[in-house]
């Protein structure tokens, strides 16, 4: 494709994007992807075309192909998950990065790439209220940071083992502390840090799905006693069930007077930071080791676009770097290699995305928007209590709701089955899209607010969805199935 050609076909699929984002916006498409397993398999050749194939076939495709087999995260009544960053700048600055192909393998082979990202990651830090002792880098997920930090973690409970024999000295075993809420990327991290399952603490938590801070002492007295070597906690600001935050500062003051790495897995919740209210949610966060938090999520910042913010980069560097000699160069003393503050050596420019967003939007429009979500939520829980059949079942701490629909006559396993039945049935209808969690040992409905198009109408509309959705899925109510009722 020529630049000439690329001029032209480009107009037409930012056409395209900008009807399909348009459509969207009414909520013209049913949320959740329409296709069965293998279905969009079947429509593509077994093999790589022989010959050139013009754009327009391409484009015919997405809108027969593609489209169905989409699940809209950004429509309006798309309540599941977590909200997924979706402004269009983000889309454009995504695009100019692609378009200069370049690969930051050091800053020379990439200075704009690496200095914007410096930058970025300040601001972020700022916007957040943390501390000029944090310092950034972009990772493309969650989970890729906290794999990283529980590696450093690991480093330095072990004096840098991995330059020796690494874990394989016969040294003490380490352990690694969280919550029964954390994240499932924070047990696969420990994994893959070496960790093994049988050092991975899963903690109890309290009536507010906090992490309990007093267990927490009790099971590193325990391990210690064990002969083995504590050497990690993970805390959690924004748990994926229920949006809870583990008390950062009264577990904080475990991790310096033991010694052990504090990570902290803001992914979700770290958004909040923005508003200077929410900010005491992670009150002690300046004496975390490593926070991860996702501007991909909640902060308009298209996927994939995570925050990793550490007190101490030398030794993450010293962790990270093994500098082969083609790629040192003159002035490495004087700038960053963001190559040696993660995993990948090559990395895309993921800060222009940032810029755009944050320079189109403004921050008082970014935080509008984030106090909206949150207002809507408590506007939702409010409505759900009023009704006697349902049930908000965890506090609503951000922009996340649980509920439950508790019909008189069904309890235990029947609940749980009309709880699965009426949220599949809302998906399946293509009205909206909830995901189904289980909290406390029974099955809720999770509403998650937050998507590019959602506005306060369809908080209505899909309370709406919802009772008639648990009203048709309840076997004793009599009522009549719920269909597909929306496009
Ligand atoms: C979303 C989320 C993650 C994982 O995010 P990825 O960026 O997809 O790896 C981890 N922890 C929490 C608390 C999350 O909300």
């Amino acid at each position: 494709m020529t630049p000439e050609e690329f001029r032209s076909a480009g107009h037409t699929l930012v056409d395209w994007i900008a009807d399909y984002r348009a459509r969207l916006a009414r909520g013209e498409y049913p949320v959740q992807a329409t296709v069965k397993p293998g279905e969009v398999i079947a429509q593509l050749p077994n093999s790589a075309p022989t010959h050139g194939e013009p754009f327009a076939a391409m484009l015919a495709d997405l809108d027969t192909i593609v489209l169905p087999g989409i699940t809209h995260w950004q429509h309006p009544r798309f309540f599941g998950y977590f909200p997924a960053g979706g402004s269009l700048t983000s889309v454009l600055g995504d695009m100019v990065s692609t378009a200069f192909a370049a690969i930051g393998l050091n800053w020379q082979a990439g200075p704009a790439l690496a200095e914007v990202e410096q930058v970025m990651t300040d601001w972020l830090r700022d916007l957040m209220g943390l501390p000029d002792t944090f310092s950034g880098v972009l990772q493309d997920t969650a989970s890729a940071a906290s794999f990283v930090a529980l590696v450093s973690a690991r480093e330095r409970a072990t004096a840098y083992s991995a330059a020796r024999g690494g874990l394989q000295t016969g040294e003490p075993p380490l352990v690694v502390y969280t919550s029964q809420h954390a994240h499932s990327s924070v047990e696969k991290a420990a994994l893959l840090a070496g960790f093994g399952r049988e050092h991975v603490r899963a903690l109890p938590v309290d009536t507010s799905f906090r992490m309990d801070a007093a267990a927490l002492t009790a099971a590193i007295a325990a391990d210690r006693a064990a002969g083995l070597m504590p050497a990690a906690v993970v805390a959690t600001s924004g748990t994926t069930a229920v949006t809870a935050f583990d008390p950062v500062a009264e577990i904080a003051l475990i991790t310096r007077r033991e010694g052990l790495w504090l990570h902290v897995d803001a992914a979700m919740g770290g958004s909040a930071m923005v508003l200077p209210e929410y900010r005491h949610l992670w009150a002690g966060i300046e004496a975390a080791d490593s926070i991860v938090v996702n501007p991909h999520k909640w902060l308009s910042v298209g996927f994939d676009c995570s925050l990793y913010l550490v007190r101490d980069p030398e030794h993450l560097v010293r962790v990270m770097s093994t500098s082969p000699s083609y790629l040192q160069t003159a002035v490495d003393r004087q700038v960053r290699n963001y190559r040696d503050w993660g995993v990948p050596l090559g990395r895309r420019f993921r800060a222009l995305k940032i810029w755009f967003a944050l320079r189109d939007q403004g921050t008082e429009a970014l935080r509008a928007r984030l106090r909206e979500h949150v207002q809507w939520a408590r506007d939702l829980a409010g409505l759900v209590t009023t009704e006697p059949e349902w049930h908000v079942v965890a506090p609503v701490t951000l922009q996340t709701v649980c509920l439950q629909h508790m019909p008189a006559g069904l309890s235990g396993e029947a609940l749980d089955a009309h709880t699965r039945r009426w949220a599949q049935q809302v998906n399946d209808s293509g009205a909206a899209y909830v995901t189904p969690a289980v909290v406390n040992g029974r099955w809720v409905v999770r509403i998650s607010i937050g998507a590019e198009h959602t506005g306060a109408e369809h908080i209505a509309e899909l309370w709406s969805i919802l009772q008639t959705a648990a009203r048709a899925a309840n076997p004793l109510s009599g009522a009549s199935r719920f269909g597909r009722e929306y496009p």
